[in-house]
């Protein structure tokens, strides 16, 4: 993370993530990323997505007015962060799509009464540009201000803040009474994501999701090229993205090659 001469107030860059780490690529993105003076980057570490966000959120100090929530399996451009801040919107998150076929957008414009949602379909967005409005979303990317948080917990943290240099760099601890101590802004219920619980939050507090559809994430995933061999004797590279998804490819030589 670097730290950009930008008139936005401090903030949480936050990366939610397994015990392991993965993608090369995303490790560069996130080294690069551009962010207002006085922010800090942190990890929320674990194998629940929801308690990670959580504890990125916890993490805030007082003049933090956002969280930037990142997830390790995405590539984007380092003025990404700043971009959305730009919009000046309580929550938004940029564009992307599933790593997994059918490939939707992680992105979503109907609720159903059971709590699942319906993709945002192609039609939806044609044309468009700017801020779409959403019921949820994931949360890679997401960027929330602060007032949400606050009113997802129900109060403000009160905590005094008087860290050493030192103490910074480890989790924040609240008190006990401090709203912020217990709240789950993210949650699993039952079946349905932790994601689509905080979005609808979100809404019912009165707050309104966008996607940015001028800003994307690009969603990093595994494949293996194959031999594959055609009825006609062709011997054809296949992209394998496992789970029985395969893609073949079709090599076309063109006049001239060699
Ligand atoms: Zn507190």
């Amino acid at each position: 993370m670097m730290l950009a001469d930008v008139a936005h107030p401090p903030g949480v860059v936050g990366l939610s993530c397994g015990e392991l780490a993965r993608y090369t690529e995303f490790h560069a993105c996130f080294d690069a990323v551009l962010a207002p003076p006085g922010s800090v980057k942190r990890y929320g570490i674990g194998y629940d997505t929801a308690s990670n966000s959580n504890d990125l959120i916890r993490d805030m100090r007082p003049k933090d007015e956002w969280v930037w929530i990142m997830d390790d399996d995405h590539a984007f451009t380092g003025d990404l962060l700043i971009k959305l801040l730009d919009r000046q919107v309580d929550c938004v998150l940029p564009l992307y799509f599933q790593r997994k076929p059918p490939f939707w957008p992680v992105a979503y414009s109907v609720r159903n009464p059971d709590g699942s949602c319906q993709y945002v379909t192609p039609e939806e967005t044609r044309g468009k540009t700017g801020l779409f409005p959403v019921v949820s979303a994931g949360k890679a990317g997401v960027l929330i201000r602060r007032p949400v948080l606050t009113k997802l917990a129900g109060g403000e943290c009160a905590c005094p803040y008087a860290y050493t240099l030192e103490e910074e760099s480890r989790h924040r601890a609240h008190q006990r009474d401090c709203p912020w101590a217990t709240a789950a802004w993210f949650e699993h219920k039952g079946l349905i994501g932790e994601d689509h619980v905080f979005f609808d939050k979100v809404l019912q507090a009165g707050f309104q999701p966008y996607v940015d559809l001028d800003r994307d994430l690009d969603h990093i995933t595994p494949f293996k090229i194959r031999v594959a061999r055609t009825p006609e004797g062709e011997y054809v590279p296949e992209v394998d993205l496992y789970n029985q998804v395969r893609i073949s490819l079709r090599m076309v030589t063109r006049p001239g090659d060699a």
